[in-house]
Parts: structure tokens; sequence; C-alpha cells
């Protein structure tokens, strides 16, 4: 059975971070309806001054957040010591778990900077997890080429060709896809997961209803997801297994519990936020680039 849209959303334009003007596709007002995700927000400028303030210091626990650039650098720093540059075509996977303290920073860019940032959410019992980090260069990327598509395979499987983020958590599926016009895609999805679709130019039948840039499409149950190209479309489609789970959601925090999340900010006021063994010298083997 093809998955029929549930809902369709438009991005709204939102400032986050130290004055970082990006559209938020979903967030804190959508929850649950994403569950496992969280937020999905889409940057993108050809004005440094949207996005130079970036996001300086500032805690995460209890979420993974992926970001995904496709144009543009965005340098990070962090409490376990990693340290880099997201370029083009990166990504990085960060599993915030027991709580870490970082900065991303888009660098000045000619052209249109743009990328893609989700919030995956961690279940009960992994949510105080020792933190970890993957970044992942655009080469390790498996791309397919079939007739009138090309996809990138960033997490999760697409016709035995297997995404290079390995040992999740959530079990995630993340998929990069441009259609030349008039072609027809059709992906199995697994049984009981949240599936939306994120359109980053073009336009394109989703089940029968034409839609354009910036919207996203969640669908729901069923086991395939078919989409035809009008123009020339490129679009995410990101799958995952929901938690059915109580979420209590603080800023950058997301835990079960309003007790969990006083505790985090209390620890954050205290400086025992980051646990020990997770600073710079302990987190080398958790360290991958
Ligand atoms: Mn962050």
């Amino acid at each position: 059975m093809a998955r029929k849209i549930k809902r369709i959303l438009k991005s709204k334009t939102t400032l986050e971070g130290a004055g970082v003007k990006l559209k938020r596709v979903f967030g804190a007002r959508e929850v649950p309806m994403f569950d496992p995700f969280l937020l999905f927000d889409h940057f993108g400028s050809d004005i440094p001054d949207d996005y130079i303030k970036g996001f300086p210091w500032h805690p995460h626990r209890g979420i993974e957040t992926v970001t995904y650039m496709l144009s543009g650098e965005v340098e990070h720093g962090d409490s376990m010591g990693n340290k880099g540059v997201i370029k083009s075509g990166d990504v990085q996977w960060m599993t915030a778990g027991s709580g870490i303290i970082h900065q991303e920073m888009p660098k000045r860019y000619s052209g249109v900077m743009q990328g893609f940032q989700l919030w995956v959410n961690l279940p009960a019992a992994k949510k105080m997890i020792p933190p970890r980090y993957r970044g992942i260069l655009e080469e390790q990327i498996p791309t397919l080429k079939k007739e009138g598509a090309k996809i990138k395979v960033i997490a999760g499987t697409l016709d035995h060709t297997e995404g290079p983020v390995q040992d999740l958590v959530v079990d995630v599926g993340y998929l990069d896809i441009t259609l030349e016009a008039k072609n027809t895609f059709e992906h199995t999805t697994k049984k009981g997961y949240k599936v939306f679709a994120y359109l980053i130019e073009g336009s394109g039948y989703f089940d029968d209803e034409l839609i354009g840039p910036q919207h996203c499409v969640l669908f729901d149950n069923g086991n395939v997801v078919k989409i035809k190209s009008d123009d020339k479309l490129r679009f995410l489609l990101i799958s995952g297994s929901p938690l059915n789970e109580p979420i209590a959601w603080g800023g950058p925090i997301v835990m079960n519990t309003r007790e969990e999340l006083e505790i985090a900010f209390l620890e954050l006021d205290e400086g025992t936020f980051i646990k020990r063994g997770n600073s710079v010298k302990a987190a080398r083997g958790f360290y991958q680039d």
C-alpha cells in the first residue's frame, strides 16, 4: 500500500543561535508528529550577515544532531576536543547522549551557503550514553545512479547499498534524491516508521499532490512512497523508528521528564553537566574522521 500524505508543512523563517536567519521546517510545536525526529532546520542564504553569527558554545543532552551541508562550510568544536570543518557535501552525526557543549560557526562563503540540521531523539534508556561524534566526508557517501535519478545514501539502505553511518541508536534512513523531470521514484519503507520528505528544489507529485520547494511532506502509514518529478526535483527522504515516549523539551536539551530537565540545567549552572570521562582525553576513542 502506498503511503498517503498526512500533513504538508511550509518552512518558516526563524532566528536561532546568535542571530542566524533560517527556515524551521518543524520543531517543538509539532511534537510528537515526527517522532523520533524533533526538529528540522534548513539554512540557506547568499548573505553572510544571515548566518555569520553562528551558534556559539551551547549544550545538548538526550538527542543527536545531524548536520548535512549542501554548500558552504561550518566550523565546529566540542567539549570532547573534536575540532573540524563540515564542508560541502559532508555530514556530521553528533550523539549528545549525557552531554556535550559545542559550537557550530558557519564561515563566510561566496555563493549560497546551504545545509540542514535534523534532531533525532534518543530513547530513555540511551539518553545518558557517552557522547559520540562522527564526521562523514562527501566522498564516503555512496551515490546510486539510476535512469533519471541520483541518490545519495547518507544513512540506511537502498538497493543493498548501505549508508556510511552505522550502529545508530535510533534506526534512521537519510536519502538525498535528485530526479530529472518526469521521473518516478519508489521506495519501500519499514512498517510503522515515520517518513517525511523535504523539497529542496523543483516540484513533484507526492501521492498525486503537486508540491514545491521548502515544503515538507509527512507520510501516513503504508509500505511504499511514490514520488514523481514534474520539473527537475531534489528532495531529502528521511525515515525513522518512532520512540513513543514522553518528551520534556528545554531548548537544546530533550529528556523524558521535567525533573530530568531541571537536573540538566542545575548541572549546567554547577559545572557538572559534562560527565567525568567524557572530557577531551577520554573521548579520543569515539573520535573518527
Ligand atoms: Mn548544536
